[in-house]
């Protein structure tokens, strides 16, 4: 007779605000290596795997968004949580879409809507006022044992570019087509998923909070 398999269940330790694959591959190849004895592809977990609740965004700031949904999710599960919120930061808009970028035409998520709808109010703005950014806050936050001693960091990156007239390429997302950052001739949509993170506002964002991360991590 053969044994069964002896099943190991590791127990995550940090767990990212998001159902989204893509964010969740980025921050466990990020911190690959970085932090003695984290196993990332079982420790470092979504949402959905251990149940944390999906949070409403209603900060007005990048900023505060990331620490509403870091916040809540680190309450709900005892874990150290991040969360990021991002979008794109127009130039000639004063920074608008911004925290409406998901929403911009008025559905969350519709991103052709979304694109069409900001390529038309560009129509007539020439090309050297066509500069905008993506824009991501990354925030942690540890759970403390009394309610208000747990800690919190907010880190900021950016991705600069230059929105093009028409959508180019098939990858990416949102408003990745009408995105060419400074540098290059090709939109993020036209970039391979390691080279959109090398650059994006989500890796910076993410890097900067690195040291935070791993003293979070420290002795749990
Ligand atoms: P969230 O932070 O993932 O909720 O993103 C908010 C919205 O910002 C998305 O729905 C997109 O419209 C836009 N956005 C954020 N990051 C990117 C990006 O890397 N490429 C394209 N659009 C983005």
């Amino acid at each position: 007779m053969t044994a069964a398999p002896e099943e190991h269940h590791v127990a995550p330790l940090l767990v990212l605000a998001t159902h989204n694959q893509g964010k969740l591959r980025e921050l466990r190849d990020l911190l690959r290596g970085q932090v003695p004895g984290l196993d990332v592809d079982t420790q470092v977990v979504d949402a959905g795997a251990v149940g944390a609740p999906d949070v409403a965004e209603t900060g007005v700031t990048f900023a505060e968004n990331s620490l509403l949904k870091a916040r809540a999710v680190a309450q709900a599960t005892g874990l150290v949580a991040i969360a990021d919120d991002s979008g794109l930061a127009v130039d000639v808009l004063g920074g608008a879409p911004g925290i409406f970028s998901a929403r911009w035409a008025g559905r969350h998520g519709d991103d052709a809507a979304n694109l069409r709808l900001l390529l038309g109010q560009l129509a007539d703005v020439p090309d050297e006022h066509r500069g905008a950014a993506f824009v991501c806050a990354a925030a942690l936050a540890v759970p403390g044992l009394a309610p208000g001693d747990g800690r919190e960091v907010v880190e900021f990156g950016q991705l600069e570019g230059t929105l093009l007239r028409e959508p180019r390429g098939t990858g990416g997302f949102g408003y990745d087509p009408v995105l060419r950052p400074h540098g290059l001739d090709r939109s993020c949509a036209e970039l391979s998923s390691q080279e959109k993170n090398a650059i994006s506002h989500r890796g910076h964002a993410f890097r900067a909070l690195l040291p935070a991360i791993v003293e979070a991590l420290a002795g749990r």
